[in-house]
């Protein structure tokens, strides 16, 4: 750095090199505070989920087959019950129900409060293993990773003179006179304010212009000021040793400035609509007249919302900004990226696909749109035809691509990709309304990190009033077995404890799937969608998993806000069987994504297995996830979310029989009861996901047709090997004890044969206790 240094003494380009410099850290540094969130909470996590454990009083537990958070509620039936499978809902069997209604919308005059969740499910905040190693800013909140890597990897051409920090205890140090001398010839006093804001980087946000003094900076550099807090004190941050002084020292907090950014714009060219009276201007609730109900009903089918009413409202109506208070003082960086917006529709209502493209074209700033590219997945309604080439016409930063044929929602996003020119592809609806500030927010967070991936929240537009809610902020989205998307609230005393603030970004384990920016670059990067994927349904998860286990991140912007239309069906046809098509898309991501989890997705999707679904041909997907070297599933489940429930197995270790109070133990490959003993490998059994009872290799079985039973090569698909218990027998209460054969023209149960030594199946009887068994641990009732 000093041979830069004299290299460059005396020229004006030492003080752009220090300045640049100066920019990076300065972005490491704001990106790595918004990490804190998450880092801070993983210990909070961690041990809140031992303590939950420890309270229900889970004892036992076989480490070797259990991954974090075993246990739960019975969670049967699954993919096929999921009629209204959505792509941001919970399916009714996963807990969906109850996070729906956390996410129970409310208009901005609804007072009812945002995080009024009286019963959190799973504690759980976002995770992310990194330990702290060298400093932190904040004494409570570890730097995130890119601080460290650029402070140890030295990837960032000089760390000096950046920040200035600033003690609670007095004026102006000598450390300012030295900062005015560095910048010799170059300096010119003037106040920071006006288009620069200084920013409070332990609160992210501006300082007032009051609380900031007048200190000497150069015209194009760096530094700083000092509150009316106190000291200013210059720091080296090449030097490791006093940075750690500093981090210790919780009355030093770093201010720093950079001319590179700007408070988010909140552009809104419909801020004065031309009639503020007009229906549902405002987002406010539109009334169908009691003269129109039976047309309102009839168009209902169009888009399965109220399409008369959307009819009736301006394509350029204005809506309530939503934002969390403290939004429109973001500060974001000046050279954001360019981004292409893809909107794909098949059969979309005229009214709303309008207002879409209004929202994006009133409310971002013209020099981020590249271009809105419309791609008409082949509709059939003629007015998506021609007219709406004609009407797009005067629009040239609109672009309408007509597939030739259907393609689905997966391929036309990416036909639409293919021709994208700008640096971010931002995927929405063709039925939203972005609100003011919208994108700036997610195109800072790629500018961070090109592989972050930014989803705004998704607020409701109402499909009865057409009106526009806001949501809370407080949600991640998540999946619950087997593989339904749902939200899940933070719980109010994590949010609590942790002064998580409604501004904070949200990492996600898996996003909804409708509306989200991605690097162009990465998103080819990463495969794009797999496109074996068919229509609809399963792209989010399979993005999400390639996103987080290939190296990138998956965030919620709170300052982002989009409204949808969220309904209750899909109002247009799929070319093959809808629920069909969805179970094959997860069963293909589960495949290729899950590794030896994917048998609870079998497990809580048990039909599936029956049908023997082809998910067609996977070895290109295989070998592009080998190729990116991404993680395990497993890396996953603990790094990205952990709270979810994931046993590899519904129960293991012993299996006893309660009446003799033995053990079935495996002796010269035959079964026998013997005393039971935890040490005794011969005892250890797994209860799988797939139903059977497995010892190593080997799983239990009839072996004739007198009823004896025996060891055979396990094979998921072999039904004579599957046995139910405990909850699987729950439509048979009195026999949840039991361990009875799946496939049996008869209940039947496995039973100690009369020698009491050697086991046999027997026609079943609720009160024999010769037929009740008990595993040593269960991860799932
Ligand atoms: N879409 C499409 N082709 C299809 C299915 C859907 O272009 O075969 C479009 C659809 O018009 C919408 C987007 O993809 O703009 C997402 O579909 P939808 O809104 O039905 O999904 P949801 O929001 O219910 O998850
Ligand atoms: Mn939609």
């Amino acid at each position: 750095m000093s041979k830069l240094r004299k290299l460059f003494r005396g020229s004006g380009r030492a003080l752009a090199l220090i300045f640049a410099a100066s920019v990076l850290w300065l972005l490491f540094d704001m990106a790595a505070l918004k990490f804190s969130f998450s880092e801070v909470n993983t210990q909070v996590l961690k041990e809140e989920m031992i303590r939950r454990e420890r309270e229900r009083g889970r004892v036992g537990r076989d480490p070797e087959q259990s991954p974090d958070g075993a246990g739960g509620e019975p969670r049967l039936g699954g993919l096929g019950r999921d009629q209204k499978h959505s792509r941001y809902k919970g399916g009714e069997d996963a807990g969906g129900a109850e996070l729906d209604k956390e996410k129970e919308p409310r208009r901005r005059d609804d007072k009812r409060q945002a995080t009024s969740n009286p019963t959190p499910k799973e504690v759980m905040v976002l995770h992310r293993a990194i330990p702290l190693k060298l400093w932190s800013l904040q004494p409570s909140g570890p730097l995130g990773k890119k601080v460290r890597e650029n402070l140890e990897g030295e990837e960032v051409p000089s760390l000096e003179d950046q920040v200035v920090f600033i003690s609670k205890d007095g004026a102006q140090t000598p450390a300012k006179q030295k900062l005015q001398a560095d910048a010799e010839g170059n300096v010119t006093n003037r106040l920071i304010g006006n288009n620069v804001p200084v920013m409070d980087s332990k609160s992210k946000m501006p300082l007032k212009e009051s609380n900031v003094t007048k200190v000497a900076t150069s015209s194009k550099t760096v530094l700083v000021g000092a509150t009316a807090l106190g000291k200013v004190h210059k720091v080296n941050l090449a030097d490791k040793d006093q940075l750690q002084k500093i981090n210790q020292n919780d009355s030093l907090i770093p201010l720093v400035v950079s001319p590179q950014m700007h408070k988010v714009l909140t552009i809104d060219r419909t801020i004065a609509p031309r009639d503020p009276r007009a229906v549902g201007q405002f987002g406010r609730p539109a009334v169908v007249p009691r003269e129109k109900q039976e047309e309102s009903k009839r168009r209902w089918n169009e888009g399965n919302f109220n399409v008369y009413l959307s009819d009736l409202i301006p394509v350029d109506r204005a809506v309530e900004d939503t934002r969390p208070s403290g939004c429109s003082d973001l500060l974001v960086h000046n050279d954001l990226p360019t981004t292409s917006i893809i909107m794909c529709f098949v059969d979309e209502v005229w009214s709303t696909l309008l207002r879409s493209v209004h929202s994006v074209l009133n409310r971002s700033p013209p020099q981020y749109i590249k271009e809105i590219i419309l791609v008409d997945d082949f509709s059939t309604k003629a007015y998506l035809k021609d007219k709406l080439d004609q009407y797009m016409s005067k629009f040239p930063k609109v672009r309408v691509l007509h597939l030739k044929e259907r393609h689905g929602l997966i391929r036309a996003r990416l036909a639409g990709a293919e021709i994208a020119k700008g640096d971010v592809l931002t995927f929405l609806d063709s039925h939203v309304e972005c609100n003011v500030g919208w994108l700036e927010p997610l195109l800072d967070r790629i500018y961070l990190n090109r592989k972050k991936v930014a989803c705004p929240v998704i607020e409701v537009i109402s499909d009865k009033d057409m009106s526009y809610m806001t949501v809370d902020s407080f949600q991640r989205g998540i999946f619950t077995w087997p593989m339904n998307f749902g939200w899940k609230p933070i719980p109010p005393d994590v949010i609590r404890k942790n002064k998580i603030k409604d501004t904070d970004i949200i990492r996600c384990p898996v996003m909804a799937g409708g509306l989200f920016s991605i690097d162009k670059k990465y998103f080819f990067e990463l495969g794009t969608y797999d496109p074996g994927l068919d229509v609809w349904g399963g792209e989010n998860m399979e993005i999400s998993f390639k996103v987080w286990m290939c190296g990138g991140e998956i965030e919620i912007i709170p300052c982002s806000r989009v409204g949808h239309i969220f309904r209750n069906d899909n109002p247009y046809s799929f070319p093959k069987d809808r629920i069909a098509t969805v179970e094959r898309n997860l069963a293909r991501v589960a495949e290729v994504w899950m590794d030896e989890y994917k048998d609870l997705f079998y497990g809580h999707g048990y039909h599936l297995i029956l049908k023997n679904l082809d998910v067609g041909n996977l070895t290109q997907q295989i070998e592009l996830r080998k190729r990116l070297q991404c993680k395990s599933f497993k890396w996953y489940l603990e790094n990205v979310y952990p709270d979810i429930e994931a046993p590899l197995v519904k129960a293991s270790g012993l299996i006893v029989n309660i009446a003799l109070a033995k053990c079935i133990t495996v002796r010269e490959s035959n079964l026998t009861l013997e005393k039971c003993d935890v040490n005794n490998k011969n005892q250890k059994f797994n209860y799988t996901w797939l139903r059977l009872i497995q010892h190593g290799d080997l799983c239990l079985a009839l072996t004739d047709a007198k009823g004896t039973l025996g060891l055979h090569p396990c094979d998921k698909r072999n039904n004579s090997l599957k046995w139910l218990h405990k909850s699987l027998v729950a439509f048979h209460p009195e026999l949840m004890d039991h361990i009875v054969l799946e496939h049996h023209p008869q209940a039947t149960c496995l039973e100690v044969d009369q020698s009491q030594k050697a086991l046999r199946v027997n026609i079943c009887s609720t009160s024999n206790p010769y037929q009740k068994w008990q595993f040593g641990n269960y991860y799932a009732d």
